[in-house]
């Protein structure tokens, strides 16, 4: 059973590598903002199914281990998440206009809530596709290390 730290590692580099892939096409201020979220998004996915199930013996894997559980983070990690980040992107730069509205307007306290709230939407962006990355290298750490299957719900249930 990999340790904790293991997971964390895996769990950033591969969301790092995604996000590095999604976000090519962003400028970037708006980059860092959704890598930050991916990294945090990164770390815990990596320990989610850990602290779901918590390993108190050998074969704890209960439903947040199982197949499951895995078919329905890759959904939301090939299908879900690209969705969810678009819409969240697309909120994100109405707060960016809004910040400029403000700007012009010499309201900066407005300028700069709304310039805050629209990074805060490019990191969120970037925390759903880092999660469900992590989430799934987390399983696929421990389904190598144990050298066994996945359960399809839960092992012991
Ligand atoms: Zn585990």
């Amino acid at each position: 059973m990999p340790r904790k730290a293991e997971h964390i590692y895996a769990g950033l580099t591969v969301s790092a590598l995604a996000e590095s892939v999604r976000m090519r096409d962003l400028p970037p201020h708006k980059a860092g903002a959704e890598m930050i979220g991916a990294m945090v998004g990164g770390y815990y996915g990596s320990r989610a199914p850990d602290l779901l199930d918590p390993p108190v013996r050998p074969k704890h894997w209960g439903v947040a281990h199982s197949a499951t559980a895995g078919a329905a983070v890759f959904a939301l990690a090939t299908a879900g998440s690209p969705r969810i980040q678009n819409e969240l992107r697309v909120i994100a730069d109405e707060c960016f206009a809004q910040q400029a509205y403000y700007a012009d307007k010499d309201r900066i306290g407005l300028a700069l809530l709304y310039g805050l709230a629209g990074l805060a939407m490019y990191g969120l962006a970037g925390f759903v596709a880092g999660f469900a990355v992590a989430y799934l290298s987390h399983l696929a750490l421990d389904h190598l290390e144990c050298k066994s299957s996945l359960p399809l719900i839960c092992r012991g249930c």
